[in-house]
């Protein structure tokens, strides 16, 4: 009888064109199995629901082995049939590199970094096989300083260094982004696990704040689930003008943020960019237990050729949005005054979608790859963050455990049963299960919550939820400029019960009913909200708006226009549609009260600053780090 012998997976990649963007892969199959071998690309990125289509990046592949050229047959646009002769294989191919998100590959002189999707053609059948990766760098004496940062496995790489690499199988091989170029590299510790986090970009950061913030918010998270399941980790940032945003992995996150967002040398309270960005962090790092490992059953089932739909992502996302700036709060990185101001901007831009009354949190997740994902000028007619109401309702359950529990169970439990039984045995969440499991640990029946919180576009009734903790809720008008609500000094008028509504400070703007865009020097209408005056008299997304009653609108002026002509005012308004002027009549509505501000209650009773403790303090559980030199 034959021995089967399992055929090794070799993969190199080169930088080899910085100044064209070019990286040069490749893959030995030695020896090949019997039959045709299927070569397929990933269509999109886990952590990241919209279909990318990383092969129309892919060019010249070409096959062979000693004795010649092999045939490759293109099957559909990401799969390829390649016929052999048993012997050794060799595929080559190159892929163009310059996308600057955290979600594909980017080449130039400076720097290069890629996401495994995006290089790796995979081996269908062959994907549970363990494989190397050689990752040099590109070539000549102006690369010499060149350092590498990625959490893949070394086998034959110095620490930071170029080398060969190795990975567990295909998906371990695609869940390990790779930066090579010229970084900071600020090395710390959680719960003695080595963590990293690279810069690379200039910066002035302090590198000191950053170890002792971020070790800080690791060990937090880490209390929460009790267990720290990983040997490394590594944050690796790009710093950039203005860029925000993330991608999670298994042992690592990509990360892209604003330069001003970072900590400056002698910075006392943090500033509200850079609770951003540890917000962001925060964020990242909860992924490696929640959607890494414990992951929606739909994922585990379905690759990543197509779309793969759950209505779990508010379970992923906004419960992870809830505990991102929570554990800001909880690990003393910001102080309750701060974390409360954050909550009402949350609030307050969940108020500010009127999608939220068309669309459940369920829709949103299901269609989060043709709707969130691929966002237009009616979006905020139709619909609703995932992330932002999700996060909202992971607070509102939170709230609601503690008051029916007399305090004596939290979404915490949760969590921690979530991650014994789905996290560590890797079982798949169903679709439901969520819902169980949380009944099922706080022995409530939550059927109720749950079905107004996912399935209906009812507003969360929070007020009375938060006075148990002795914060008031109430709603006003927004004031000019960058308004998004915020912590009231204590002393603010105290509502009977639940939202009271209250006149701002400031005369309120009457409302138009619309956006503006947020670029461009001209004042051009980004949304027509639904039912609103803009809609009524006629404007439409894209107008460019010209004169109110006569007077020329600029970006600048348009709220003191409205403001001047008063609400319930009918105004004219003119307007470009492409290059032809319309002549509109709008009447201007009162401003919408959809700007939450909280305050902490002064005569709230002792108890409720004693529920209040419990929940920003959290209730951390002793952390046993996982033997995890594997993976
Ligand atoms: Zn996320």
């Amino acid at each position: 009888m034959p021995v089967e012998i399992n055929p090794t997976l070799d993969y190199r990649v080169q930088p080899l064109s910085p100044e064209a963007h070019v990286f040069a892969v490749e893959l030995r199959i030695t020896p090949p199995p019997a039959g045709d071998l299927i070569l397929t690309l990933p269509a999109w990125i886990p952590g990241s629901y919209l279909i990318r289509n990383f092969a129309r990046h892919l060019i010249r592949l070409l096959a062979g082995d000693p004795e010649g050229d092999l045939p490759l047959e293109k099957r559909d646009k990401q799969t390829w049939t390649l016929a052999h002769r048993g012997l050794p294989v060799v595929i080559r191919w190159q892929v163009y590199a310059w996308d600057g998100s955290v979600r594909g590959a980017f080449l130039d002189d400076r720097r290069g970094y890629f996401n495994g999707p995006a290089l790796f053609l995979g081996v269908r059948g062959l994907e549970g096989l363990p494989c190397r990766v050689e990752i040099q760098p590109p070539q000549g004496p102006a690369y010499a300083d060149w350092r590498l940062a990625t959490s893949l496995r070394p086998l034959a790489a110095e620490p930071f260094g170029f080398g060969t690499y190795q990975a567990d199988d295909y998906e371990d091989l695609i869940d390990h982004p790779v930066e090579m170029g010229i970084f900071s590299l600020i090395p710390f510790h959680v719960l003695g696990v080595p963590h990293w986090l690279t810069l690379t970009g200039r910066h002035r950061a302090d590198e000191a704040r950053l170890q002792a913030d971020l070790s800080r918010i690791c060990t937090t998270q880490a209390a929460l689930f009790g267990e720290l399941p990983l040997n490394r980790y590594l944050f690796l940032a790009q710093v950039t003008a203005d860029g925000y945003g993330g991608l999670e992995h298994r042992f690592s996150t990509s990360l892209l943020c604003a330069r001003e967002e970072l900590p400056a040398l002698g910075m006392g309270q943090p500033t509200p960019g850079y609770q951003r960005f540890l917000g962001l962090c925060s964020h990242e790092y909860f992924h490696l237990w929640h959607v890494k490992r414990i992951r929606p059953r739909a994922f585990l089932e379905q690759g990543l050729e197509r779309e793969v739909h759950t209505r779990l992502l508010w379970v992923f996302e906004g419960i992870t949005s809830y505990y991102d700036d929570l554990a800001l709060v909880r690990s003393g990185c910001i102080d309750e005054a701060a974390y409360l101001g954050l909550l009402a901007e949350a609030i307050t831009r969940v108020l500010r979608t009127p999608g939220r009354l068309v669309q459940t949190l369920a829709e949103s997740s299901f269609d989060a790859w043709t709707k969130f994902y691929q966002p237009d000028e009616n979006s905020p007619n139709t619909l609703v963050s995932y992330y932002a109401k999700g996060a909202l309702v992971a607070l509102a359950l939170d709230l609601t455990i503690r008051r029916d529990t007399a305090g004596t169970k939290s979404l915490d439990d949760v969590m921690r049963a979530l991650w014994e039984r789905h996290g560590r045995t890797g079982v798949g969440l169903e679709e439901r299960g969520f819902e169980t499991l949380a009944m099922a640990v706080t022995g409530l029946d939550l059927g109720d919550f749950f079905h107004q919180a996912l399935d209906s576009t009812e507003d969360l009734d929070l007020a009375p939820l938060l006075a148990e903790l002795g914060i008031g809720l109430r709603l006003r008008a927004a004031r000019q400029g960058k308004d998004f609500g915020g912590l009231a000094a204590n002393g603010a008028p105290a509502p009977a019960t639940g939202i009271q509504t209250a006149e701002g400070a400031t005369t309120p703007t009457p409302s138009l009913g619309i956006r503006l865009r947020p670029e461009g020097a001209e004042p051009v209408i980004a949304t027509v909200f639904t039912a609103g005056p803009a809609q009524t008299a006629g404007l439409a997304p894209g107008d460019t708006l010209v004169a109110l009653d006569g007077l020329r609108i600029s970006r600048d002026n348009l709220d003191k226009l409205l403001l001047t002509a008063g609400e319930g005012s009918e105004v004219e308004i003119h307007a470009f549609r492409r290059d032809e002027l319309q002549v509109r009549r709008a009447r201007l509505a009162p401003a919408p009260l959809d700007t939450c501000e909280l305050w902490l209650l002064a005569d709230a009773p002792p108890q409720a600053q004693t529920r209040r403790a419990a929940w920003l303090g959290g209730q951390g559980r002793a952390v046993s780090v996982a033997d995890a030199a594997k993976g």
